[in-house]
Parts: C-alpha cells; structure tokens; sequence
C-alpha cells in the first residue's frame, strides 16, 4: 500500500516536471525579410521537425513586406528578438547601431537588376540614360557597388525607389527592375518574356545575404539563448536543404499557399546555390569579407564611420564551468532529481563534444586569416568535383597563382599589412570566379583555384582578367599613407583526370612566368 502511494507521488512528481518543461519554452519573435518563401525554408523546417522545441524554443515568424518596418528597426525598437536582413546591417553597426550578425545564410547575395531583352540593355554599361530601380539604402546597395565598381556616373541612370511592381519592368516604364534570381526571372519565363540579369557577383561585388541577426543587449544577456536559436535554425535549414520536396510542400499548404510548388522548386533551385551547403559551412562569415562589405559601402558614399568590426560577429563562449557547484547541490537532492541531472548534463557533455568536433573538423579544412579552404579542403573538395565532371564528361582545368615579391610588402610594412593583402587579394580573386569553382589558400602567398567545364583557353581569359583586376586594384591598409599595388603569376594546366599530375604542370607554367618577369600567365604545354 505504501509502495503503491509512493509510486503515485512519484508519478506525480514527473507529471508535474513534463508540464513544466514544456511550457516553459522561451518565446523568440524572428521577423523575415519578406513575405513567406522558400527564402526562409530554413525556419519553417526548424518549427516542422522541432528543432526550436528541442532546444526550449518557441519561435513566432513574423513575414515582412514593401510596406512593413525593416526588419532591423523592428529589432532595433525592440519588437523582435531575431531578424533576417541585408549585408547592410554592417553599415548599422558602422553607425553605431548595437546589431550583431550571428550567421550569414547566403553566402552571395540574390539581388539583381533585370532588364527585358526587348530592351537591349543587357550589361552595366548599357544602363545610363534608363531608369533603374533599387530598394531604399542599405538594402540595394550592392546594385549601386555595380555602378561604382565599373566606373560608371551614377547620376548618369534614373535611380529611383523600387516599385515593386514588375508590371513597370514589363511595360517599359523602367528599365531595370530590383528583384531576386530565385523570383521574378521564374515568373517573367512563365509568362515567355526573355530577359537578362546584371548580377552583382558577376562584377566583383559578393556580399552576404539573408544575414541572421540579433541586439548586442540579447547577445549579452541571454547568449545562451542566442546559441540555441541559431542552432536549431541552422539545423532547420540543413533539414530543409536535404528535404527539398518536403519542405516545398510545407511552405505551399502552411505558408505561401499562393505560391505554386513549382515556383517553389524553383526558388529551392536558386537559393541552394547560394547558400552553397557542399563548400561552405552553412552561415559561415569571414572577418575579412565583412571589412571588405563595409568598406565597399564606405567607397560608396553609403556609409561612414569606423570599420571597426570588433564585436559584431557573435561569439558564443562557453559559460565558466559551473559543474562543481550544481554537484554539490546534487549531493542534497532527491533520487528524481540526481537522474535527471546526470542525464541532463550527459547529453550537454555529448553536444559539446559533438560540437568541438564539428568545430575541429571545419578548421581542419580552412584558413584561418582568409576563411577560404586551405590545402586539404580543396584536396577533399576537388575529389569529389572531379569525379562529377568525369562523370559529366566535362573539361577542368588548375590555375596556380602566386603573389609577386609578397615578401617586399612584409618587410616594408610589416605582417598585418600582409596579412591585409592577401585577405583583399582572396576576396578578388574569389570574385572572378563562379560559384562551383574551387578556391584555396595552400600557402603564404600561394592560391590554387579548380575551374570545372572550364578548357584551359577559356581559363587563360580568367586568368587574365584576375591579372588585370589584381593590376588595378589599389590596396589601402588603415594606418598607413601608400598606396600599395601588387601583381600575381599564373600557371595553367589542363586537368584530364589526375589532380597530382595537373599541379605539378600548372606549377611548371608558374615557374616560367616567374622567371620571365612575372605578372603573367603561361599555359603548361606538353613539349615545354
Ligand atoms: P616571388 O615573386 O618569387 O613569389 O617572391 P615572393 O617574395 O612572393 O616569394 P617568397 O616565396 O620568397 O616569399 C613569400 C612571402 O610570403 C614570405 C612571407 O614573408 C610571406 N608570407 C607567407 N605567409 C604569410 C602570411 O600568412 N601573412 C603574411 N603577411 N605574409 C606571409
Ligand atoms: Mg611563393
Ligand atoms: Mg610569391
């Protein structure tokens, strides 16, 4: 009998813990960039799967619009715990605004301007003396770095705020239009109307995009919070990312229901590419590339105030060890409370764990100072790309490049100007390559970069345009008066199956552009 009342009580005792686990979840508003799509998958996926719920989380996902507040006012004013936003928060936090950037979920922003065919306007060049359209700064600032970065008067082109209407764009009333790659190019085919796109990327201008933020007071007060969101929602989109026909479905029946599911395939298509899953870890964010975003803002005119970015990325760390104390409590608590402790904090020891492993392992694979794959990420990575393009019968070719007299710059200016080049250099070079193209830091000053369905004539023409854009670019480290221009060597090499052999003919070509004078590139021939 008084087995039986005890096990009652015990019962209860449990009951009581359930229901005071689950309903003390942490209510967290994020506010979305736009209205709900396959933009957020990520998200969704992580309510979907219970990824927010895992993790003591109850997420409200507030849809945005053309006429809803920016989403960093909302966080600003303290409305919203999390928001979505542009690379443009860097100019907040320029301006003194407490933001901090947790994960940049696109690793190259979507943004485009797209003209209509039937408009002959097909290339930047071609835009002075139109109307062009762009969102209110910051969010089009990449769209003005086009005009700047190629030389063009922006006064020259009828900016003008966007409409958001794409009927301007059809009707000729502008003629570029602001959109994103993954949406308005799906509806202009869906209706037969052919069109280009004048993308950022293509000219030198890579910024992040749908950056997940939050205030410097939550990041302070409650990191802990801040880690498990950004946990469970990179989680989410990796769920969503390997589940690309569930998470359609999703979005289509609970979210966007008036967006078809083939426009959502569409979309999933588009931003896949962008968020580039297989070569980068997913909300990955350089130091270097954001002092590199906030500077093209600041040489815009669109920005001013320091570069100093210390601070702005979040940095989770580990609360002091406070096993010990909780141990001694442990000791005076009853049986219930003894399991679920140890429980509890096997689990916490096993993520941790888990966690530094991840940690170790994307280390092992990039650089440091550039955040670009190092030797054995493009080892592993460029196996596996080889075997696709084996497999698609496609051409691929190695370029070696090596700075010229880097040294010279080391010690005249000393390491951190260096160690400044050569994160400017990555970011140039970086530019003048497509998406799927492998690039890696394997040295000091030494980069290799893996074109695939590229010949090696057409890699001669990247090649040199990289010589050119090295040439041109004027490298302006703070804190000192020069100007500093630096030029690169190149070797080429035609890869026809086997890696080791191509890099030891790309680096015979390097070799005899060093010794002719550097500043060039040489294709490795087999009778050299
Ligand atoms: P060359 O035209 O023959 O390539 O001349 P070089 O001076 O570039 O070549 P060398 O290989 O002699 O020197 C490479 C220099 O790169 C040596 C070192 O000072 C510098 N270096 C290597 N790694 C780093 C780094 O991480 N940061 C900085 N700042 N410098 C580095
Ligand atoms: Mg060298
Ligand atoms: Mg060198």
């Amino acid at each position: 009998m008084k087995c039986k009342a005890g096990l009652k009580s015990f019962g209860l005792v449990c009951l009581l813990c359930i229901s005071t686990a689950s309903s003390a979840l942490d209510e967290v508003k994020l506010q979305l960039r736009w209205y709900h799509q396959f933009q957020f998958a990520g998200y969704y996926m992580a309510i979907e799967k219970g990824f927010y719920r895992q993790q003591g989380i109850d997420a409200i996902l507030i849809p945005g619009g053309p006429h809803a507040l920016k989403p960093v006012d909302l966080l600003l004013n303290g409305q919203v715990d999390f928001a979505i936003t542009s690379s443009g928060i860097v100019i907040h936090r320029m301006q003194g605004d407490p933001v901090v950037a947790i994960a940049a979920i696109m690793q190259t922003s979507p943004l485009t301007w797209i003209t209509l065919d039937s408009s002959n306007i097909r290339i930047a060049q071609d835009l002075p003396g139109h109307t062009a359209l762009t969102m209110p700064p910051p969010e089009g600032a990449e769209l003005l770095a086009i005009l700047k970065h190629e030389g063009i008067n922006s006064k020259s082109v009828n900016i003008e705020i966007s409409t958001y209407n794409i009927e301007d764009l059809i009707s000729n009333k502008v003629q570029a239009f602001n959109g994103y790659i993954s949406n308005e190019p799906y509806y202009l085919t869906q209706r037969g109307i052919k069109y280009h796109l004048i993308k950022p990327r293509d000219y030198g201008i890579n910024f992040y995009s749908d950056v997940l933020v939050t205030s410097e007071r939550l990041a302070h007060k409650d990191p802990e919070l801040v880690k498990r969101f950004t946990k469970a929602s990179l989680k989410g989109w990796m769920y969503a990312l390997n589940h690309i026909e569930e998470t359609v479905n999703i979005i289509h029946e609970k979210y966007a229901p008036n967006k078809t599911l083939e426009h959502l395939r569409y979309e999933a298509q588009t931003i896949q590419d962008l968020v580039m899953p297989e070569l980068v870890q997913l909300g990955h964010m350089n130091p270097g590339r954001w002092g590199f975003i906030a500077k093209t803002y600041a040489d815009l005119g669109i920005a001013s105030g320091n570069v100093d970015l210390e601070g702005f990325i979040f940095n989770y760390k580990e609360p002091t060890n406070y096993f010990l104390p909780i141990a001694i409590i442990v000791l005076f608590s009853v049986l219930l409370g003894i399991a679920a402790f140890i429980i509890y904090h096997f689990r916490k020891l096993s993520q941790a764990l888990k966690r530094s492993n991840q940690e170790l392992a994307s280390l092992a694979i990039s650089d440091p100072l550039t955040g670009i794959m190092n030797r054995r990420g493009f080892m592993e990575n460029a196996e596996r790309l080889m075997s696709m393009e084996e497999r698609n019968k496609q051409s691929c070719s190695l370029m070696v490049l090596d700075i010229d007299y880097f040294k010279k710059i080391n010690d005249k200016y000393g390491h951190p100007v260096g160690d400044f080049c050569l994160i400017e250099f990555t970011e140039i070079i970086q530019s003048c390559c497509r998406l799927h193209d492998l690039v890696a830091r394997i040295g000091g000053e030494e980069f290799v970069i893996l074109l695939s369905d590229c010949d090696t004539q057409q890699a001669r023409e990247k090649a040199s345009y990289i010589i050119k854009r090295v040439n041109d670019h004027e490298f302006k480290p703070n804190g000192i008066k020069d100007t500093i221009k630096l030029t690169v060597s190149i070797g080429l090499a035609e890869v026809k199956g086997n890696l080791i052999q191509a890099w030891q003919h790309a680096d015979e070509a390097l070799y005899a552009v060093k010794n002719s004078g550097r500043n060039g590139l040489q294709i490795y021939m087999a009778s050299t």
